[in-house]
């Protein structure tokens, strides 16, 4: 199940927060926005479990004895030329 996060930062002020909804958020901007008449950005994030999956996965590549010199995805001509 996805989830989403937005994080909202002011560039004129210390104001940030971060909201699991995205409505949320946007009330968030558009009150300090019209309040201040500062420019508040956010950063929309999906966190999913499917995510953090493919980044832990991909972190196994980086071991040494994870190298596949048989691959076909390795051109000989490229290695022994
Ligand atoms: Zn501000």
């Amino acid at each position: 199940m996805a989830r989403t996060r937005v994080t909202v930062r002011c560039a004129d002020c210390p104001f940030s927060a971060t909201y699991d909804r995205l409505p949320d958020a946007r009330a968030a901007v558009d009150d300090h926005e019209s309040t201040t008449g500062h420019d508040v950005a956010w950063n929309i994030e999906s966190l999913t479990d499917g995510v953090s999956q493919a980044g832990a996965d991909a972190g196994v590549c980086g071991r040494p004895e994870c190298a596949n010199e048989d691959s076909p995805l390795v051109d000989p001509a490229l290695r022994d030329p």
